[in-house]
């Protein structure tokens, strides 16, 4: 199987030496690339600026912001069979990036506006061979926003997990399907999370039509 991952933070700039950003470490990604190299699939890796070590052997596009994240995945993903969303995707950027280095004069207010929602797109041009799975990272252990977030933006998997996740070596998480189902997996490293989810995304495409 081919399967992508998105794996690490986006960099959203404010000016040419600021930016937005998120404490995501592409830890995630890493340990799902592993699993699924180990497990004998192609697996390509596209990689927002990271600080976890990233197996090196694994073929890697490298982006900074979500439009280019975009770019990226939406060239990509025909060509792959499962797409798996690890990526910590900025929601905002400035609606104007300075050509400057803004200097301080008193208060300073940034405009915002969405990024594009890079997993809802592939939702929207998957094709019946393909999944996508993607991830909830919420401060509750509120399920609805996630399982909100399974149907709007057309997935095949979610995985709901607390936001004390980004950026650690651990993995506390409910998984969530489309037709209700949901479990409960127990707290584990990131490598044992990685390869129960690998084989949970395979089993997606048990049900594929012939
Ligand atoms: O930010 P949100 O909680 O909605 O992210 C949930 C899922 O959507 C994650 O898998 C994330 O990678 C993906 N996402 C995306 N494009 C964005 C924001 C999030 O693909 N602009």
């Amino acid at each position: 199987m081919r399967i992508l991952i998105t794996a690490g933070p986006t960099r959203e700039p404010i000016d040419p030496v600021r930016y937005i950003g998120n404490r995501s470490s592409g830890r995630m990604g890493a340990a799902l690339a592993r699993a699924a190299q180990r497990a004998g699939h192609g697996v390509s890796l596209i990689l927002g600026p990271s600080t976890a070590a990233m197996p090196a052997d694994i073929p890697h596009i490298e982006v900074e912001t979500a439009d280019q994240m975009f770019q990226a995945v939406l060239r990509e993903f025909p060509q792959h069979d499962l797409l798996i969303m690890a990526a910590a995707v900025s929601d905002y950027r400035p609606k104007s990036v300075a050509a400057e280095k803004l200097a301080r004069h008193g208060e300073l207010a940034l405009e915002l506006e969405a990024t594009p929602d890079i997993v809802a797109a592939t939702g929207k041009i998957k094709r019946p061979d393909q999944r996508t799975v993607g991830f909830s990272l919420e401060a509750t252990g509120d399920l609805d926003r996630a399982r909100r977030k399974l149907a709007q933006k057309n997935l095949d998997l979610i995985v709901h997990n607390p936001t004390s996740t980004i950026g650690s070596e651990a993995v506390e998480a409910t998984l969530l399907w489309p037709d209700g189902r949901q479990e409960r997996l127990p707290p584990s490293s990131k490598a044992d999370f990685a390869s129960r989810l690998l084989e949970r995304s395979i089993a997606l495409f048990d049900r594929i039509p012939l």
